[in-house]
Formats: C-alpha cells, sequence, structure tokens
C-alpha cells in the first residue's frame, strides 16, 4: 500500500537517547531543555530571529489572531487546508474568502483590494504546497489600508524567498509540524515574529497568561509543546538534508514523466527555494481525475485530494463565490511523494497516470 505520504521516523534508539534526557531530569513539559534546544537549531537552520514551539498547527493560528487583537472580518484563501478557515471562525472572526490564482494557487493578490471593507483587519493567507504568496504586494496593501499580515505556512517548512526564509514575511507565520508535514514532531508547530513585543505576547498567550507562577499578563491558552515532541524534532532535524533530496528525486522524476501530457504542475514563485513538500497535478476535468484516483486505489495507492472541497463551501461560513478555487478543488490530487527512493511504487504510479490519461 502507498499512501500520498509517509512519515519519515528516526532510528528509534536516537529517539531514546534524546527521551533519556528528560527522563534523566524528570521533566517532560513546560519549556524543558529539549524544547529550548529544538527551537535553537531550528532558528539556525530556518534562518529566523524568534521561534516559539507549539502543540500543533493549528493553535498559533488562533494565538496569532487573538494576539494581533483582530476583530470583524478577515481577507483569506479558500484553498487551503479547513484550519486555516476554522481558527478564523473559532475566534470569532469573520472570512472573507478572496480567490486564488490559478497557476501558484495562492491568494490571488490583485483581488485584495475589492474585498476589503471598514470591518477588515487583517489578511490570513497560506503558502500552499510551500508556494510563497506573492508577499510584496500582499504587504503593500496592508501597510495602505493598515492592515495585519498573517501567514499559515504549514506546508513551508525549509521554504526561502529571496534568499530568506518564508516565515520572515508578514506581521507572523506560523507552521505545522504533524506526522504528515515534511519536517514533524508527531503533533507540533510554531509560530515565528520578527517582533520583540509580539512575541512576548505570543509567549504569554502559548502559556495560560502566565508572567511568572503568581501573576497574569492577560488570557492565555495551553499551546506549549512538550518534551517527548521536542524529542521526535531533534532526532529528525539531522536527517532533513536527506529527506529533501531523495524528495527532489522523486519529484524530478514525475516532472519529466508527465512532462507532454495534459497534466499541470504546481508553477513555483520565482525566486523561491521549495521544499518538494506536496506533488500536486491539476487535471483536465474532475472526471479524468476520478478515473486516475480508482485506477491507482485498485492497486493500493491512496493519492489524496488537496484541498477539497474549497473552503467557501464549509457549512459554517457564510456562502462566497471562488470560482477558480472551486474549479481547481475538483481537479487537483496530489501523488504519493515522501523520503525514499524512486522504487516501484513511483513507477507503478507514473504508469497508471500515463495509461489513464492518453
Ligand atoms: C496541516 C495544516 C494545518 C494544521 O496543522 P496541525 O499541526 O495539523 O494542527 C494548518 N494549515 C494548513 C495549510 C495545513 O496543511
Amino acid at each position: 500500500m502507498i499512501q500520498v505520504t509517509k512519515t519519515f521516523l528516526p532510528p528509534q534508539e536516537e529517539y531514546q537517547a534524546i527521551l533519556q534526557r528528560a527522563w534523566n531530569t524528570n521533566w517532560i513539559t513546560n519549556r524543558g531543555v529539549l524544547v529550548k534546544e529544538l527551537e535553537g537549531a531550528l532558528k539556525n537552520y530556518l534562518g529566523i530571529s524568534k521561534i516559539l514551539a507549539t502543540a500543533n498547527g493549528t493553535l498559533p493560528l488562533q494565538i496569532a489572531i487573538k494576539a494581533l487583537g483582530l476583530t470583524g472580518e478577515i481577507i483569506t484563501t479558500p484553498f487551503s487546508y479547513v484550519a486555516t478557515t476554522s481558527s478564523i471562525v473559532w475566534e470569532g472572526c469573520s472570512p472573507v474568502f478572496v480567490d486564488i490564482h490559478p497557476d501558484y494557487l495562492t491568494i490571488d493578490e490583485t483581488k485584495i483590494e475589492a474585498a476589503i471593507t471598514p470591518k477588515t483587519t487583517a489578511i490570513l493567507a497560506t503558502h500552499v504546497f510551500g508556494n510563497p504568496c506573492h508577499v510584496e504586494a500582499i504587504q503593500a496593501i496592508a501597510d495602505a489600508y493598515g492592515l495585519k499580515v498573517i501567514y499559515d505556512g504549514a506546508h513551508a517548512f525549509g521554504v526561502t524567498y529571496k534568499g530568506q526564509s518564508i516565515f520572515n514575511y508578514g506581521d507572523l507565520s506560523t507552521c505545522s509540524f504533524h506526522a504528515t508535514k515534511l519536517f514533524h514532531t508527531g503533533e507540533g508547530g510554531a509560530l515565528f515574529t520578527n517582533s520583540e513585543a509580539l512575541y512576548n505576547t505570543l509567549f504569554y498567550h502559548h502559556n495560560f497568561g502566565h508572567q511568572g507562577q503568581e501573576s497574569f499578563q492577560g488570557l492565555g491558552i495551553n499551546a506549549k509543546m512538550n518534551e517527548l515532541q521536542a524529542a521526535m524534532g531533534l532526532a529528525v532535524l539531522p536527517y532533513i538534508e536527506g529527506i529533501l533530496e531523495t524528495r527532489c528525486n522523486i519529484v524530478r522524476a514525475y516532472n519529466v514523466a508527465f512532462k507532454d501530457m495534459i497534466l499541470k504542475p504546481l508553477k513555483l514563485r520565482v525566486d523561491t527555494q521549495w521544499n518538494y513538500s506536496y506533488y500536486p497535478v491539476i487535471f483536465e476535468t474532475e472526471a479524468q481525475l476520478l478515473n486516475v484516483k480508482l485506477a491507482l486505489n485498485a492497486k493500493h495507492i491512496y493519492p489524496r485530494r488537496y484541498f477539497y472541497p474549497s473552503l467557501n463551501n464549509l457549512p459554517y461560513v457564510t456562502k462566497q463565490n471562488t470560482p477558480i478555487s472551486e474549479s481547481i478543488s475538483n481537479r487537483i490530487l496530489c501523488l504519493p511523494l515522501f523520503h525514499g527512493h524512486l522504487d516501484d511504487g513511483m513507477t507503478k504510479i507514473i504508469e497508471i497516470v500515463k495509461a489513464k490519461l492518453c
């Protein structure tokens, strides 16, 4: 069986050796040495100035909205994972969907201004499949209208844009370290900002609002990463270059195999150093997609319809029209992609896709 992704598991003895340090101190949460060490290692690896490790990649979105004091309407993308929209609604704000660019799949920055109203307080956009949003245009709009900018960077681990970490753009960015993501801690995530003041607010929000043991700076929740999660991250991180390399090889093989076909691959923004996080292909019709999916499933190969459905169709949002996102959602399929070699499985996937489309 081949799934759309496969979690990279480090050698168990290496994970255990790191866990042993938590056993030695009898300290498994509340920002112990391992969480701090992981934060330091990630700062180095990613080239960012501030990071706050969290329990998953969804709480950071909610905390971001809270910390920036957002109310009213938040302009967002309908083409993302449900957490992007649900976080907005969970925080009592209204998502206003702006359609996506048909090739880049990120929010169409040229359509943002038309969606701004007196109630708009922020833009929350996703670097879809690790492809950067048009961060310059978005920042210019935000500056002109006094809006905050949050990036859901759940897919964007290790991506650089114009030579620096994609997490350096916007007021703040988030990432997910879920087991299905490129870099993982089982469950986990992070917040990134370059503002000292905002970092302090994020910090107390993620730890019940504590300011020391006996006083509270303000409202908080519990979004702390624990030591067991951090140990996994520390065990995975040394392998990240190898993971990227093997993923890159598979992406190249897919690209070559599908070069002259009707399938449309993801178009990366220029000046992007990508992370090979997903391999989406866009079909001409949904019928073609279903045909290929069925043929793959018959051989126990399970690609995923990311992202489907388009989020403007969620039952708890006001119905809004974003035809490009809906059309792409109906026709996009992510093919299996993970660390490992281009074995028989990948070759079979290529064969089946070709056979079904020719
Ligand atoms: C995975 C994902 C999330 C949520 O991350 P979790 O760690 O699973 O909570 C948020 N946004 C996007 C775009 C994602 O793909």
